[in-house]
């Protein structure tokens, strides 16, 4: 369907493949733990591409931008706050690289800023939205087709989140939370309330990203397909790592593992589907090969 909206694909019934993890492919070919996914828009900006046009030739319908970190605040922990608008630019630059003439959306990366708001921790719901607000300026005006703000846990910091985006955009737009404690998030959101709290602001996808197992992420998408009236975004992580002795993450669910679940992730309501951490480019296309042969 090309030529197509995200939105009107979406509308016309098709279910889309999303992307698979940034940072921890980007870590097995030597980022070193620690230094922030963006650090490679500028010095492996090879490795960035390659990584993401092989989520293309595995048949990803979807690439998501290096800038899960890219608010100001949290490039800022790494010393990096003034060049907020260079990484982003630079991201989306890299994904149309990698996209090249594919009919493959992009779509702005958004992730949390690291800071709690308050009473948690100190940032106002103001600053952070403000915050939300530029990074998403600056993806939207280089050309990102939709944004995704994910691995969310908070309902005020997500809020914050869409009322930022949508102070500067229009664009589609992709909310999705991370149940890491199996159906609960780090703050014991569920997603029945995450549905109902986000279905009341502009947002056009609920969505489920990252969490802890398959099994756990199925029970979160079952719940909030229960109470979703928005289509569902769904990439989980390929469950959670073991370290190596070099402390490196091993993930042990297989390609085919996740193959094996994708037409129940669909049966059950997932509209887009894709994976979080330790999805490699091998697991994403087990997954796309079962949507495409539905
Ligand atoms: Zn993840």
């Amino acid at each position: 369907m090309a030529g197509l909206s995200f939105l009107e694909r979406l509308k016309a019934g098709e279910i889309l493949v999303a992307d698979g993890a940034t940072g921890t492919n980007l870590q097995a070919r030597g980022l070193p733990t620690g230094t922030p996914t963006e650090a490679w828009l500028f010095d492996r900006p090879d490795e960035v591409v390659r990584l993401e046009r092989e989520f293309v030739q595995a048949g990803a319908d979807i690439i998501l931008t290096n800038t899960f970190g890219g608010t100001a605040v949290k490039l800022q922990g790494h010393g990096w706050g003034e060049r907020m608008a260079e990484v982003n630019r630079r991201a989306v630059e890299l994904a149309r690289q990698a996209v090249g003439d594919a009919d493959v959306f992009v779509a702005g990366s958004i992730g949390p800023t690291g800071q709690l708001l308050k009473p948690m921790g100190s940032m106002e719901p103001e600053e952070a939205e403000a915050q939300f607000a530029a990074q998403a300026r600056v993806l939207a005006e280089a050309g990102v087709d939709f944004l995704v703000i994910e691995t969310q846990f908070d309902l005020g910091e997500a809020t914050a989140a869409v009322k930022g985006v949508r102070s500067v955009c229009s664009l589609p737009l992709v909310v999705s939370f991370s149940y890491d404690r199996g159906t609960r998030t780090m703050m014991g959101v569920r997603p029945q309330k995450m549905a109902q709290e986000m279905s009341a602001l502009d947002v056009d996808v609920l969505g489920i990203n990252c969490g802890r197992s398959l099994d756990d992420n199925l029970s979160a998408l079952q719940e909030l397909a229960a109470s979703a009236r928005l289509p569902i975004w769904f990439k989980p992580n390929a469950g959670l790592p073991k370290l190596d002795e070099e402390n490196r993450p091993i993930y042990d669910v297989t390609p085919e593992m996740m193959g094996a679940y994708t037409n129940t992730w669909i049966a059950e309501g997932a509209r887009i589907v894709g994976g979080c951490c330790g999805t490699t480019p091998q697991h994403l296309q087990a997954i796309a090969t079962v949507v495409k042969n539905r």
